[in-house]
């Protein structure tokens, strides 16, 4: 089953993995140009839906230039080597701190098969390599030229996973932040931060999102899912939650350090945040799915102990 694809502002078309079966779980963003990009594929268990629906488009197989993948958890990047093996003239743009697990992904699936267990095998699926030259790890300021005078700036934006990059179409105003902003999916009153291990820094994260605010984006697009509007409220909303979410998670913290006990205290808190729609069959499974509570206190409490035992810093600065 191809994708369902939306036409968006600016020459950009959404593009619904169907992750899981289910619609609005995770997008891919095409963005058409003399030389296309894509941004993120989603898992390699539905990334066929993506490639049958960049085909229904028009893309021959010569045609995709680039895919670019915010960071390289499972649910962004899995399907990679598939969109590489049916677009061969792609190069995979992936932050350089992420690159090598890319090529060689054999660590990246056994941590995240501890992670996900039995979804590994009916919502993820192992992800594929990438072949060494077509993989292009990338920094802070890089700029993909897509032609046709159509340029992507690359940011290197940590906090959600150290490995995370955004992209930013500076001519339409478009921000693509894959996971830094956090998630906003069907029946999602505000936006809910992603805070999982290992990675999650709270400095990092909220500075990135000050980043994000100072280059005044007209639009804000989440790879779970789609654009929040307006982008101003959206990345100051984002902001304000995060701090909510690590304010509540550090007091239950300070109580036990105990990730039950933390879950159970975001739950109590943000549950209602969700409201969702009595005919969506798949309004809470979604949620479930890409935005569960445990995850997110694993990932706070792992910054909590790692901050109180000294091995990351609060300080600005660094
Ligand atoms: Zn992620």
């Amino acid at each position: 089953m191809a994708g369902t694809t939306e036409a968006l502002p600016a020459g950009i078309r959404a593009i619904d993995t169907h992750t899981a079966g289910m619609t609005q779980v995770t997008a891919g963003y095409l963005i058409e140009a003399p030389r296309p990009a894509l941004i993120e594929c989603g898992p390699a268990l539905s990334v066929d839906n993506v490639i049958s629906a960049l085909r229904e488009l028009g893309m021959d197989p010569d045609d995709l230039a680039y895919l670019v993948l915010s960071h390289i958890h499972l649910d962004h990047a899995g399907g990679a080597g598939d969109v590489a093996a049916a677009f061969p003239n792609a190069h995979v743009v992936v932050s350089e701190v992420g690159a090598r697990h890319l090529v060689d992904p054999e660590k990246l699936n056994a941590s995240s098969r501890r992670v996900y267990g039995e979804l590994m095998d009916t919502v993820y699926g192992d992800c594929t390599p990438v072949e060494q030259p077509r993989v292009l790890g990338v920094g802070d300021g890089d700029v993909l030229d897509l032609g046709g005078g159509r340029r992507l700036d690359l940011l290197y934006t940590p906090g959600h996973a150290k490995h995370h990059i955004s992209a930013f179409d500076r001519d339409s105003g478009s921000l693509f932040v894959g996971d830094s902003v956090g998630v906003k999916m069907p029946g999602m009153r505000v936006i809910r931060p992603a805070t999982p291990p290992p990675d999650f820094d709270l400095v990092l994260a909220q500075r990135t999102l000050t980043r994000y605010r100072g280059l005044a984006p007209a639009r804000v697009y989440l790879a779970h899912y789609g654009p929040v509007d307006p982008a101003d409220e959206a990345l100051a909303e984002a902001s304000e939650r995060l701090a909510a979410w690590f304010e509540t998670a550090e007091a239950a913290w300070r109580e036990h350090s105990e990730l039950d006990h933390i879950a159970e205290t975001l739950a109590y808190r943000f549950a209602d945040d969700v409201v969702p729609d009595p005919d969506d069959p798949d309004a809470e499974r979604r949620v479930r799915l890409l935005s569960g509570f445990e995850s997110n206190a694993a990932g706070l409490m792992r910054y909590l102990d790692l901050r109180a035992e000294g091995r990351v810093t609060a300080a600005e600065d660094r």
